[in-house]
């Protein structure tokens, strides 16, 4: 008889309403060991069925017990009675004139986040987010407007990337390398909706399933995470994800980086620069990535650029230029393409990286701070806003 499941396993995230069996979509490999153990798998066994499973789940994508064909028939028999292998469900999916897809996810609650796949030369990047709504109130940012409503699992997170791959036809066949290259899905970013970083232990343990090489298997080198600078943070990123590091930097002085990203009278520029300056050797990765919104007449002036070079001077470093991407009621606007290029300039002369980002999908407003699920009402009240800006 296997052993009952265990009080334990409350914590672990599953599938709704209560009481419903667990899904296994999430787990670290240790908890998916300890979940089949407290299930009835002998001890010894356990290392090999989490191999197994995790192979049939994350490698092949096979969401039914049944499917699993190297189990024996009476332990996918007991698999099926008390887990489940469940993605969020996409609600809408959203097809750009460029190719853009914009997903409408939602997960247990009701709750719904978006998750954008961006297909490019040579490479396919998903957005993916990791908070509904956000608790931070960057000022030219559509999510930030939108409450925090909570954090997502880790099985929601990697979750984003499993439909997506589903959505491409992306699960390997038999006799196909899952490391090909030209795989659909080759870069994630965590660019989504929400802080990475205020949701550090499930973005983690999500990555890493990302990141087995039994499974999806994407190189740390293709996952970038972006924070809005959670200065305490920085140093675990590097040493438990590992991932390259981007940063939303958008401005050169503390007065107006105070106002475009109120973390900023929190964690300053020069405490940001302090831990973006130990971020490489730490993660043994080559440069961070510096986004930096181009707002008219607010940030884009050739003093910030040539004040933006000697501040990032000696950090190995790529600038994204981002063209602002407006949404209803936003208090900016784009600064010109003229002014872009401008600014694109000095920063190349000084021998950095400048790309100027492409927006793209914002037909179907899925381009970067656009993302804001429509059916997600809870709005934060100016007193809130003005509130948290001053931290
Ligand atoms: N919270 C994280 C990640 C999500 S935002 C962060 O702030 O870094 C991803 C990127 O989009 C950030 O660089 C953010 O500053 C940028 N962004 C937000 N709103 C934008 C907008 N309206 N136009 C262009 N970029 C925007
Ligand atoms: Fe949150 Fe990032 Fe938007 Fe700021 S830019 S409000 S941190 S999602």
């Amino acid at each position: 008889m296997p052993a009952p499941i265990t009080q334990d396993l409350l914590t672990i995230p599953r599938k709704l309403p209560e009481g419903g069996p667990i899904n296994l979509v999430g787990l670290t490999r240790a908890q998916l060991r300890d979940t089949l153990v407290a299930a009835g798998t002998p001890e010894k066994q356990a290392k090999m069925r989490v191999g197994q499973v995790w192979q049939w789940i994350y490698e092949k994508g096979v969401r039914s017990f049944d499917e699993m064909t190297n189990l024996a028939k009476p332990y996918r028999a007991l698999l099926s009675e008390r887990f489940v292998i469940e993605l969020p469900e996409v609600v809408t999916r959203q097809v750009s004139s460029d190719g853009t897809r914009k997903y409408l996810v939602r997960i247990a609650g009701g709750h719904e986040v978006e998750t954008v796949y961006i297909p490019e030369e040579g490479r396919g990047t998903l957005c993916i987010s990791s908070q509904v709504g956000c608790t931070l109130t960057c000022s030219f940012c559509h999510t930030g407007t939108q409450k925090l409503v909570r954090n997502l699992t880790a099985g929601e997170i990697i979750g984003q990337v499993m439909l997506a791959r589903d959505d491409l036809g992306e699960w390997p066949e038999p006799g196909r390398n899952p490391k090909d290259e030209s795989r659909l899905l080759s870069n994630i970013v965590l660019m989504g909706m929400g802080e990475p970083l205020y949701n550090f232990e499930a973005v983690r343990d999500a990555m890493k399933i990302a990141m087995d090489p039994e499974g999806i298997s994407l190189s740390r080198r293709r996952i970038t995470l972006s924070t809005s600078g959670v200065v305490p943070e920085i140093a675990r990123t590097a040493e438990e994800i590992g991932c390259l590091l981007a940063v939303s930097f958008h401005a050169t002085t503390d007065d107006v980086r105070d106002r475009l990203v109120p973390i900023n009278r929190k964690w300053n520029i020069a405490d940001l620069l302090d831990a973006l300056r130990a971020y490489p050797k730490l993660s043994n990765s080559e440069r961070i990535t510096f986004e930096y919104v181009m707002l008219r007449d607010v940030n884009d002036s050739d003093d910030d650029a040539r004040r933006l070079i000697k501040l990032i001077e000696g950090i190995p470093a790529k600038i994204n230029l981002i063209p602002f991407n407006p949404w209803p009621g936003a208090p900016y606007e784009r600064s010109s393409n003229n002014r872009i290029r401008a600014f694109a300039d000095i920063i190349y002369k000084a021998g950095y990286a400048s790309p100027i980002r492409t927006p793209r999908g914002e037909d179907i407003m899925a381009a970067c701070g656009q993302l804001k699920s429509a059916t997600e009402r809870a709005r934060k009240s100016r007193a809130q806003i003005a509130a948290e800006a001053g931290m």
